[in-house]
């Protein structure tokens, strides 16, 4: 049963905006990174994120005002973290005012059957949903998944199930830096190796990548 997250609706935490396009769903997206996550799985790639405070306070409405004329120029929004569903009430808020004028995805740590039980209101507004923890051990080559254990499911019914098998069954679709600020981020989910592949040759370029 899921008991720890927020139940403010009226304000939202946020880390980092961004668009890149298949890289963490179908077409380009908006990628919303939202900071917060009450979960420590052992192998997490997003460890500054767990801090809520990492990421910018925002009045939710003021948040949605700001990204919805992006909205008109992409063919759907992404949720990330961080644990989208630690801001639950935000999240709701945001997803009911979206849906359906854009197709919703989120991410989550949280198995299919914890975010049903908890969240049932929540996942009817969501078109795409990837749940399940990052378990090191059983990472591979997978599209949108960083382990074999997670799974890409479309809570409200909207994406039919011959698609969905065909994503389960498809490959990394890579990853994408972006400047942004000074700063450097790595969207998308990596196939095993490719983050240590790209250290190498980083480091030939007396570069370092840090996670
Ligand atoms: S759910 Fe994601 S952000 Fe949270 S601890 Fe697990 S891998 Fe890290």
């Amino acid at each position: 049963m899921i008991t720890n997250y927020l139940t403010d609706a009226k304000h939202f935490w946020l880390y980092h905006t961004g668009i890149c396009e298949n890289i963490l769903g179908p077409g380009k997206r908006l990628i919303v990174y939202s900071s917060g996550c009450p979960l420590s799985c052992p192998d997490c790639i997003e460890r500054e994120l767990q801090d809520l405070h990492r990421g910018k306070k925002w009045r939710t409405d003021d948040f949605i005002s700001a990204i919805s004329p992006i909205l008109n120029s992409v063919d759907g929004i992404t949720f990330s973290g961080g644990e989208p569903f630690y801001q639950a009430a935000a999240l709701r808020h945001i997803l009911r005012e979206l849906s359906p004028q854009v197709q919703t995805l989120v991410f989550s740590g949280y198995d299919l059957d914890s975010l049903i039980a908890g969240f049932p209101d929540i996942l009817n507004y969501i078109d795409i949903l990837i749940s399940g923890a990052y378990i090191k051990e059983q990472s591979g080559d997978f599209l949108w998944r960083g382990s074999e254990n997670q799974e890409i499911s479309s809570p409200n019914k909207s994406i039919p199930a011959p698609m969905l098998k065909k994503w389960m069954q498809s490959p990394s679709a890579g990853i994408s830096m972006h400047l942004s600020d000074g700063n450097t981020f790595i969207y998308g989910i990596p196939a095993k190796g490719t983050l240590d592949a790209l250290q190498h040759k980083l480091k030939d370029k007396q570069l370092e990548l840090i996670c």
